[in-house]
């Protein structure tokens, strides 16, 4: 296990090592940042833990969320920025109960492959075509996902093609609008019209 995810160590400057905390605030200012400020009414963070299976929040008391990483980040540093990024993103509106839509999926995927430079880890063709659509929004409008949110309180679930309109991103095509609203874990993996 990597000790330096929790334990301090003293650098040969005099400065301290990054641990996953600290990675973590440096991540939630640029994803505010980037998709608009967490929503107060979003549930409150309260650590971190590791399980045997996919990344994940997890919501173990009524207003509370975890962030639960794969075993395997515990000896892989970048996949466990990459995993971290990746929830991080969701905690801007964690709320439990409900899906993402592909905004919000395709967001997260996009914003951790931006935080280790590469677009590795995600061997999943439905998180890959979602952080395209999201690719292609922010490249022809760079707010776009912050003007979004400001338009719902901040909550990615209730962005609709209404959304767009009222908050005056147009442009953008009805197919890739249609596509990012939808349910990700509804949505069969297929982007029908590219
Ligand atoms: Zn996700």
């Amino acid at each position: 296990m990597h000790e330096t995810h929790f334990k301090l160590q003293r650098l040969a400057d005099g400065k301290f090592s990054a641990t996953l905390a600290s990675r973590m605030g440096e991540m939630l200012g640029k994803a505010e940042e980037l998709f608009g400020p967490r929503n107060e009414k979003a549930a409150t963070f309260i650590g971190i833990e590791f399980h045997d299976a996919v990344p994940q929040l997890h919501f173990p008391t009524p207003g509370h969320v975890i962030i639960r990483l794969s075993l395997e980040t515990l000896d892989d540093l970048i996949r466990a920025q990459y995993q971290l990024a990746h929830e991080v993103v969701h905690l801007l509106s964690a709320e439990r109960g409900l899906s993402a839509p592909v905004l919000e999926e395709g967001a997260a995927t996009w914003f951790a492959q931006l935080a280790i430079g590469r677009p590795t880890y995600t061997s999943c063709p439905k998180y890959r075509h979602a952080a395209t659509a999201v690719r292609e929004l922010l490249t022809f409008r760079p707010n776009a996902i912050k003007e979004l949110r400001a338009k719902e309180e901040g909550w990615f679930r209730r962005i609709s093609a209404q959304t767009f309109s009222e908050a005056g991103v147009t442009g953008v095509s009805q197919e890739l609008i249609t596509f990012l609203c939808r349910d990700f874990y509804l949505w069969g993996g297929a982007r029908e019209v590219l």
